[in-house]
């Protein structure tokens, strides 16, 4: 997997601490943003003061864009899901899958050596057919009808800091899939280094609420979680 933070607006904290004080001032948003700029430990506190207090729509004036390569089309499902974020995604009616490095074989299937087998026999049986079919005339946007979850995917994913803070606290959590999971704290470590006033509490809801929305299905480890994205 591979995820860059391709752009994002520039100095997140500021711009959304500006926004902030707009409520509250004569001043217009942009005499907001230069004087910010001058008293920046004053505005990014009252930033994480309005953060706490729940306030948090004004993280919505920040985005940041990411490029997502070598995931699953199983992941990317999973992902364009989050309908306030905005996506586009290579597609396979046009780009043509081919290569030895197609497909993503899950870890826990190379865990067994069985497993792998029937995996790696399957794909070859499936690259085969898709071949074979558009040798035979069918369009690539029809044979692509028989690959699998498994193929590899890429896309570009542009979320406000708002949704990305309500994807961290979903896929975040340890009851989210793997891949997902792993996507997401590698996108909570980029942002976390741009913003670190509105993602300072990114992560699962736990970490973000201080309390599991889990339930019974709760994997019972707040604390390791809490420490684990308070490092990352
Ligand atoms: C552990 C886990 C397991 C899952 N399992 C399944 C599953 O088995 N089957 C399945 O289909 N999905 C499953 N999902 C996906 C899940 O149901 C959501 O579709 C996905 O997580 C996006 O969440 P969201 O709607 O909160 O986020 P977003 O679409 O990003 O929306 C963000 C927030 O905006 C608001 N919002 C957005 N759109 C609307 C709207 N139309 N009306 C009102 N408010 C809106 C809501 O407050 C929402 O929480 C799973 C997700 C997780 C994390």
């Amino acid at each position: 997997m591979e995820v860059k933070l391709i752009t994002h607006t520039p100095d997140p904290d500021l711009v959304c601490a500006a926004v902030a004080k707009t409520s509250r001032s004569n001043l217009t948003p942009a005499e907001l943003l230069v004087k910010s700029a001058g008293e920046r430990e004053k505005a990014l506190k009252l930033l994480r003061e309005i953060i706490k207090s729940g306030h948090i729509s004004v993280t919505e004036h920040a985005s940041f864009t990411f490029s997502i390569s070598g995931v699953s089309r199983a992941l990317t499902h999973e992902l364009v899901r989050h309908r306030l974020a905005s996506f586009t995604q290579q597609s396979q009616r046009y780009v043509r899958v081919s290569g030895e490095d197609a497909f993503l074989t899950p870890p826990m299937v190379n865990a067994s050596e069985k497993a792998s087998k029937i995996f790696q026999s399957a794909l070859s049986e499936i690259r085969k057919s898709y071949d074979e079919l558009i040798k035979l005339g069918v369009p690539v946007e029809d044979a692509r009808y028989i690959l699998p979850n498994a193929t590899k995917a890429t896309i570009v994913v542009t979320m406000n800091c708002r949704e990305l803070l309500h994807f961290f606290s979903l896929r975040c959590c340890d009851r989210a899939q793997w891949e997902i999971r792993d996507l997401a704290e590698l996108m909570a470590k980029e942002c976390k280094k741009v913003a670190p006033v509105i993602f300072e509490k990114a992560g699962p809801s736990c970490v973000q609420l201080g309390t599991c929305p889990e339930g019974t299905f709760s994997c019972g480890k707040m604390k390791e979680m809490k420490e684990k994205y308070s490092k990352l």
